[in-house]
């Protein structure tokens, strides 16, 4: 097997791993449909052309793809999905490839439907505090259109840079701002997609008020590719608020996190971000991006950060002074100072990548249970310890919704036991297997464990209904 196309470590099985050396005729006939819809220079055949489009941004997980297709417009994606239909070929729709639960990475001789060039933007829409863009923008070109144009945007994430408007809907991406905003699907007033027969789907007038039939906007938000290709959006925008500012603040652990957060919580009206980080997230950040905010050690960081039109420090300083449990905190109330924080936090996953391959679990645990989890986590990971093979644990993540970041370096990719026994004791504990990243592949053997029969039967149902060939992104969510 060539390099690159081989592996993938830890799908839960080997098959539909596919060789793109020796296509027959009937998949040059393909390509060469595939080029007469978007023009030769945009399907990549390529091994170095498709390599960056085949792995996740781990590095763990790994796929091959029997070409990657780069559409400008729905009228091509339409074109390309309807011929994928034709010809029973699977195709994996992927926009920035930040996810991490390899839901864009390809298997079983599917295509890569590459979402970058769907890059239209239309005008910031004042009277309904709209913009429609195409599904390929970034989440910081939408940042910057609301910003420009006096309004700000509800998500915010590390990957801002890469991750689009498609991939944060089909993931229903989070984030740091969930607390004041929601996720991703509530800042969609509409979407436009293309189903699985190649049939288009328009529903960006935007109307704050549309009980027309099925809510299909919000089926296919979380829906991973598996339902729709998201060639647009209808995005709503927030106030953009004037001031802010940010606390990093020591706690003894992740209890004493938990109750500095519901303090919080209760007298902080301006609140706009509440994040967790354990000792060794603090300490692999610091090794790559300076020295720590607070010099001394402690087992448990909180970041918070408010935001109103006036200067929230004076208010976030009475709320520190009245809390329990703060060992040290520093206050950022200027803007670099502030971004230096952030710069911190946001670091912590690149830190953890330049250490090795994590074994990366997105979860969410109710708050009373996260001290318990903790615990949980660490024994399991103690108890994995062997001569061989010395485990440990990086922890950080979203403190207000519970959803932690559990990344294990030291255990081999391939070995999937691990993860096993974190995302059971998260299913014990009344939590989620997936607080915000997704099932994609990585996950797809605990989708039934987390949901019950007639849940999961439900939601296969739609997707049969939908895709009855099984053409939009297949292995991802259900078995291929
Ligand atoms: C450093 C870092 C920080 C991150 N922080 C966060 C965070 O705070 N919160 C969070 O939620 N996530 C976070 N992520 C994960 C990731 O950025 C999100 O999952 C994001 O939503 C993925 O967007 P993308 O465009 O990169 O999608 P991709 O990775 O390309 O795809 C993700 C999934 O969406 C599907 N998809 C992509 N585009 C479309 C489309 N147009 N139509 C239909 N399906 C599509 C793919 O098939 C795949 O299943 C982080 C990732 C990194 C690397």
């Amino acid at each position: 097997l060539a390099a690159g196309l081989d592996l993938v470590h830890g799908l839960d099985s080997g098959a539909g791993l596919v060789s793109v050396a020796g296509l027959g005729s009937v998949a040059g006939e393909f390509l060469r449909e595939l080029a007469k819809i978007v023009g030769p220079d945009h399907v990549l055949t390529a091994p170095d052309l498709r390599a960056g489009y085949e792995v996740d941004w781990t590095g763990r997980f790994r796929g091959a793809a029997r070409a990657v297709v780069r559409p400008a417009s729905t009228t091509q994606v339409a074109d390309i999905v309807r011929l994928c239909a034709e010809t029973g070929i699977g195709l994996v729709p992927q926009g920035g490839n930040t996810g991490l639960v390899a839901g864009a990475v390809p298997e079983g001789g599917a295509i890569v439907l590459s979402t970058r060039r769907l890059r239209d933007i239309g005008a910031v829409d004042p009277i309904s505090a709209q913009v429609t863009v195409g599904a390929g923008v970034t989440i910081a070109r939408v940042q910057e259109l609301a910003s420009e144009a006096g309004f700000a945007f509800g998500v915010d994430l590390a990957s801002r840079d890469s991750a689009t408007v498609g991939g944060t809907i089909a993931t229903n991406a989070g984030g740091t701002h969930v607390l004041r905003h929601g996720s991703m699907g509530r800042q969609v007033a509409g979407l436009g997609a293309v189903l699985a027969d190649g049939s288009v789907v328009n529903r960006t007038s935007g109307l704050p008020k549309d009980g027309a039939g099925y809510d299909l906007p919000a089926l296919i938000v979380g829906s991973e590719g598996t339902l729709a290709v998201i060639t647009e959006a209808r995005l709503r925008l927030v106030p953009r608020l004037r001031r802010r500012a940010a606390a990093w603040i020591a706690v003894e652990s992740v209890g004493a996190a938990v109750e500095l957060a519901v303090e919080l919580r209760q007298g902080l009206e301006s609140l706009n971000a509440l994040e967790y980080l354990d000792d060794a997230a603090v300490s692999l950040a610091a090794a790559r991006h300076g020295p720590r905010p607070i010099e001394r050690q402690s087992d448990a960081t909180v970041l918070v950060e408010v935001a109103a039109n006036r200067d929230p420090t004076p208010e976030l300083v009475d709320a520190l002074s009245a809390a329990t449990g703060v060992l040290d905190a520093v206050i950022a109330s200027d803007e670099v100072s502030i971004r230096r924080l952030w710069a911190f936090r946001e670091g912590v996953a690149e830190a953890i990548s330049a250490e090795g391959i994590p074994h990366k679990l997105d979860v969410a645990v109710p708050l009373d249970r996260l001290a318990t989890f903790e615990d949980g986590i660490k024994r399991i990971v103690r108890e994995r310890g062997s001569a061989a093979e010395q485990p440990w644990l990086v922890v950080f993540g979203h403190l207000a919704e519970g959803n932690l970041h559990v990344d294990v370096l030291g255990v081999d990719p391939d070995d999937a036991a691990i993860d096993d026994a974190i995302l059971q004791l998260v299913v014990d504990l009344g939590g989620s297997v997936s607080a915000e990243h997704g099932i994609g592949r990585a996950k797809r053997r605990w989708l039934t464990r987390a949901r019950d029969a007639a849940d999961y039967g439900a939601m296969l149902a739609i997707k049969r209904a939908l895709d009855p060939k099984g053409i939009l992104n297949p292995g991802a969510m259900f078995p291929g």
